[in-house]
């Protein structure tokens, strides 16, 4: 993609979405932003609306509209206002755009990440929840809508540099030629030394700290709880089309290796970098090109040291559930994920301890398991069983 770019950053007022602005203007000539959506933060649209002269805003109901109009400037031209869930899912596959960023936190993006997939737009994709949802689905729509796919979390982003492709981000159907595993690093967060007697205590603030990487919440607890890992594993298995035996967690503190594709030969190829997300994004909106992101130099003299070690699963038991879910199917992952949105919003609200979370995970997976089997071929199948797994989670009491 050398011509230029219009882009729809979906979830702008997030972390990823930040970031993402960022870059872009750093390249008037190459892109320019069509259109931001955004849940609550309706200032802070306004002020990115203002600045990259954005086309189009998406919000999700009449009471945002008016905030957002309330804080716009008197005097200048307002953007079009789109309302709801339906114009989120719209304006991804809006004609006038090129390229859509799938930042929203949570299976929340699935429904627009999804739209954007059916209208053969290039789909960066930051909202991990979406393929740990509806994977399948979601692969399909890339292939049959002749899409483009770039993994913009960075541990995918790096197995995507780290595999040979022909300058085109295609859905593959089955594990590129020669590749024997994957290697996906993951820093420990922020509890990898902790007492685990000490873990029931744990804040949000806490939490939330993570040692090298500035991210959204929700991602921070599930980085903290090595859930993340997890929906990344199931990640990886749709992106790159591989078997959950020929996918491999290995812990690396210091997230400079941001992941590895291991060789049938021996080799094994690993992108490193700074924890800037910049650089996959930059990546993504730039492929087949590399484009200056604002990252600055990597001096490995400085770092002195890389460290890697086997993950410890009775710290970290969302990574065997997460694993478990795989191996079982697409309605456990639905159960998985949904079941840790819940007990990750009650945490941070304070109504959970941290260390139910696994718990709250572990009973809904035993939930799921008990029902009729479900066939999810559609998007209203999977937010169906996500609407009950939510309901199972909440009612258990916990959250
Ligand atoms: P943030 O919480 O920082 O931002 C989330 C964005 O989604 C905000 O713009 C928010 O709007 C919007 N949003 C929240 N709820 C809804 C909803 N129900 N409907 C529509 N929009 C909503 O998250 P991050 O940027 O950290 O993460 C975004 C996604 O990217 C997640 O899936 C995460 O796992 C993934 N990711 C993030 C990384 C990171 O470094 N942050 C790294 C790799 C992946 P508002 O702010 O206005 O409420």
């Amino acid at each position: 993609m050398t011509a230029f770019q219009r882009v729809v950053v979906l979830g702008s007022t997030g972390s990823i979405g930040v970031s993402t602005l960022d870059v872009i203007a750093r390249h008037p000539e190459r892109m320019a932003v069509y259109a931001l959506s955004a849940h609550s933060r309706m200032e802070r649209l306004a002020e990115q609306a203002l600045a990259s002269r954005a086309a189009v805003v998406v919000v999700p109901d009449a009471e945002a509209r008016r905030r957002f109009i309330e804080a716009w400037p008197s005097g200048q031209a307002t953007p079009e206002i789109r309302v709801g869930g339906q114009a989120l899912a719209d304006t991804a596959a809006d004609p006038q755009c090129d390229s859509v960023m799938a930042a929203i936190v949570g299976a929340a993006g699935l429904p627009a990440a999804l739209a954007a997939a059916r209208a053969g737009k290039r789909v960066l994709l930051a909202n991990k929840e979406a393929l740990v949802a509806a994977g399948s689905l979601f692969m399909q729509a890339i292939r049959d809508n002749g899409a483009e796919l770039l993994p913009i979390d960075s541990e995918h982003n790096a197995i995507f540099q780290c595999l040979p492709h022909q300058g085109r981000a295609v859905a593959p159907s089955s594990p590129a030629r020669g590749v024997r595993r994957l290697l996906l690093t993951a820093s420990g967060g922020p509890f990898r030394g902790r007492d685990l007697e000490d873990l029931h205590e744990v804040t949000p603030a806490e939490a939330c700290a993570h040692p090298n990487w500035s991210m959204g919440r929700k991602i921070s607890v599930d980085s903290a709880t090595m859930l993340n890992k997890g929906l990344e594993v199931i990640e990886a298995h749709w992106l790159f089309a591989m078997p959950a035996d020929r996918i491999e967690v290995v812990v690396h503190p210091q997230s400079v290796v941001h992941s590895m594709v291991e060789y049938d030969d021996g080799s094994v190829l690993a992108q490193l970098g700074q924890p800037d997300m910049r650089t996959p994004i930059a990546y993504g909106l730039g492929f087949p090109d590399r484009l200056e992101s604002g990252v600055g130099p990597l001096d490995l003299t400085r770092l002195g040291r890389l460290d890697f070690e086997k993950p410890d699963l009775s710290r970290f038991p969302c990574l065997a559930h997460s694993f478990a879910a795989l191996r079982a199917g697409q309605g456990a992952c639905v159960a998985l994920n949904a079941a840790n949105e819940v007990a990750v919003e009650a945490f941070l609200d304070g109504r959970l301890a941290y260390t139910w979370i696994p718990r709250v995970i572990e009973a809904a997976l035993e939930w799921q398991a008990r029902q009729a089997s479900v066939t999810l071929s559609s998007l209203d199948d999977v937010l169906a069983l996500d609407a009950e797994s939510r309901a199972f989670a909440g009612n258990l009491g916990l959250a």
